[in-house]
């Protein structure tokens, strides 16, 4: 990352947290705000963070680099506050990346904006949970606007590369298509089925390792996974729409008692394990 000598952050929890604590790490200045003014404190405390900006993220400019990790529905009015000094590369984490980069264009940063949307995280939240390595050999996949500058585009790998990560260069909206069957599907499913566990009277410890594994997902932070499913509506509804068919069929297979569709509503996963493995056999 040569030529980085100092870099802002905006939203100093788990993921923002982490990359200022990376960034500190290798001896790069840390400016950054958070909205939370005891978040801010902890951070200035822990090294994490040298010089706190101002709510209007005044000083923003003196930053060779600037990561966005807040909220994604709180990031295109960030994205509004910043003017960085031309070269600059200014990034995000954000776990949706279609709205961020219009965002971006609509803002004039689009010749050096580069959306990063960073496979890494956890199920905790806050500047309490961030860490040190926490990118460490994890995908970060990179979404350019119609203008990203080459350089910009260098400068995001740089970045990623240096906290250890590999990058992957994607168009926002396949991104955003992706992740709702990938991700955002399998944490509205992990919610859905914790709430009716709950509703039965059942609690974790009543469950075995299959659906421990299942509902982990869970307990993430309410707040980050409704601005989520807000941004990616579109792609996820039709992911849920697709899951409500399958779990329609199966319901119906079970009201009629047909084992030959109950078998082939199985068999179907298991072909697409078994598939992965190469091997047929369970996994
Ligand atoms: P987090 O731990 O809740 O941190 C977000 C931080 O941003 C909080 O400190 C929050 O303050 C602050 N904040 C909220 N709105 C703000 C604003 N307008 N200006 C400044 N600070 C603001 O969440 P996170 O897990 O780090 O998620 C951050 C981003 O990373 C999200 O876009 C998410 O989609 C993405 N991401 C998360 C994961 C994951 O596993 N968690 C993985 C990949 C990507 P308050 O505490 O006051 O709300």
């Amino acid at each position: 990352m040569t030529g980085v000598r100092s870099a802002a952050v905006v939203g100093l929890g788990l993921i923002g947290g982490s990359v200022a604590r990376d960034l500190a790490d290798r001896g790069v200045r840390v400016l950054g705000y958070d909205r939370d003014p005891a978040t801010v404190r902890d951070a200035l405390r822990d090294g994490g963070l040298h010089e706190a900006l101002g709510a209007g993220l005044e000083g923003v400019e003196k930053a060779d680099l600037v990561v966005l990790a807040v909220p994604v529905t709180a990031a295109p009015g960030v994205l509004r506050q910043i003017r960085p000094h031309a070269g600059a590369l200014v990034t995000d984490v954000g776990s949706t990346k279609e709205s961020i980069v219009r965002a971006a264009e609509d803002a004039g940063l689009g010749d050096s904006f580069v959306g990063s949307h960073p496979l890494a995280g956890d199920h905790r939240s806050g500047w309490s949970a961030s860490r040190t390595g926490l990118f460490r050999d994890a995908r970060v996949f990179l979404t350019p606007t119609s203008r990203t500058t080459p350089a910009a585009l260098e400068q995001a790998r740089a970045l990623w590369a240096a906290l250890g990560a590999r990058t992957e260069v994607m168009d926002a909206t396949e991104h955003d298509r992706r992740m709702a069957a990938v991700s955002h599907l399998p944490q509205a499913l992990a919610t859905a089925l914790g709430s009716l566990l709950g509703e039965e009277g059942l609690r974790r410890a009543d469950l075995g390792p299959g659906a421990r594994d299942m509902t982990r997902l869970a307990g993430s932070s309410p707040e980050m996974w409704a601005a989520i499913a807000a941004d990616n509506a579109r792609h996820l509804s039709a992911a849920v729409g697709a899951m409500r068919a399958r779990l329609a069929a199966l319901h119906d297979a079970l009201d009629a008692r047909d084992a030959e569709r109950l078998r082939s509503f199985f068999e179907e996963g298991h072909l697409w394990v078994a598939t992965d493995f190469g091997s047929g056999q369970r996994q």
